[in-house]
């Protein structure tokens, strides 16, 4: 018998990691957009046409990259923001697995246009399921425009599975609103099929809300914060009366970065108790500081999930901030009337 194992060949090896990374369009937006951050813009514009099937268009003022860069950044594994097991621990960047953009070029038909300050002439690369098709110097302004067009385009059966655009675009203005509460300072713009639906100037937390949701979000917020030396958390809580049926306004970010947590989310609601209307789930928005070290944020692919090296101690801050926040505005949940 013959020996019957064999290498991947890297396109293949490409297109089944990005399985793990894109799952649709909103992906590759968050992908992008957290590029555009890491790379130090102050200023990002995402254009998606057909809800991002056909076109996801990221364009930043950051760093940019050298020649020899923009063509290793496709390659898998290939990042600048990590070099050794002991800055897996200490991850100040949104970036650190080096596989999204070998990921999306192996899903997608990807044209690069990226210059740093100091080089007269950028770069532009095209790539296509994973292949290059040309790469030549170009006129371009300062920063890096990705844009990502006919995603899937060579795995049918992952382009099936896409949901309408109403539900794609959806999920593309989730992540887009995710990254914009968290980077107030940065201007951000977003626009769908030619309209307008974002234009955010770069100011503070409280400005981005209401620029975000509306002007009635000013009266509708309670600051909330709570300073220790393990951690810190600042943000605004709604008032329980302006509680929503949904709870799509609800936000944690832990060091700078978007999350999802169901323990955390259970401080809130018992803090707010039976003050809040039933059926309803308030608007939060707390960021979360501590020491990189103290969070794993390497628990999942797509980096939503993370894990606190002491659980039971974050939600008790969590929770004690809450309550804190929501007693100093005179709403105490009548559970602490009782004597
Ligand atoms: P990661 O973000 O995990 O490092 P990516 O595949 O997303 O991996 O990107 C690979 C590398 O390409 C990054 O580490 C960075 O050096 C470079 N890069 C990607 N996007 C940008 C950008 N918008 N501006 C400057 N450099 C970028
Ligand atoms: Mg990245």
């Amino acid at each position: 018998m013959q020996d019957v194992i064999r290498l991947l060949p890297e396109s293949l090896a490409n297109q089944i990691a990005a399985g793990e990374v894109v799952q649709r369009p909103a992906s590759v937006v968050k992908e992008l957009v957290e590029n555009a951050i890491d790379a130090g813009s102050d200023s990002i514009v995402l254009k998606v046409k057909d809800a991002g099937k056909t076109l996801i268009q990221v364009i930043d003022n950051g760093c940019g990259m050298s020649e020899t860069d923009v063509r290793m950044s496709f390659e898998r594994h290939a990042t600048s923001k990590i070099h050794t097991t002991s800055d897996l621990f200490n991850i100040n960047t949104f970036g650190f697995r080096g596989e999204a953009l070998a990921s999306i070029a192996a899903v997608a038909q990807v044209i690069v246009k990226t210059r740093r300050e100091e080089d007269e002439l950028g770069t532009l690369v095209d790539i296509e399921g994973s292949e290059v098709k040309n790469q030549e110097p170009t006129q371009t302004p300062k920063g890096t425009s990705f844009s990502v067009k006919n995603l899937f385009f060579n795995v049918p059966a992952r382009r099936k599975f896409l949901k309408s655009n109403p539900v794609e675009l959806k999920h593309i203005i989730d992540e887009f609103q995710r990254v914009a509460l968290a980077n107030p300072e940065i201007s951000m713009t977003m626009i769908s099929d030619d309209k307008e639906l974002y234009n955010l100037r770069g100011g503070n937390i409280a400005k981005r809300i209401v620029s975000m949701f509306g002007k009635s979000y000013q009266e509708q917020l309670y600051p909330c914060h709570e300073d220790l030396d393990v951690i810190k958390v600042k943000g605004y809580i709604g008032k329980p009366e302006n509680a929503k049926k949904t709870r799509g306004e609800q936000f944690f970010f832990v060091n700078g970065r978007y999350i999802k947590h169901s323990a955390l989310n259970h401080a809130i609601m018992t803090a707010y108790d039976s003050i809040l209307p039933e059926n309803t789930f308030p608007f939060y928005l707390l960021f979360i500081e501590c020491d990189p070290a103290d969070v794993d944020v390497n628990v999942h692919p797509t980096k939503t999930e993370v894990k606190f090296a002491d659980e039971r101690t974050t939600y008790a801050i969590v929770s004690a901030a809450v309550k804190q926040a929501l007693a100093s505005y005179g709403i105490t949940p009548s559970i602490d009337f009782g004597i």
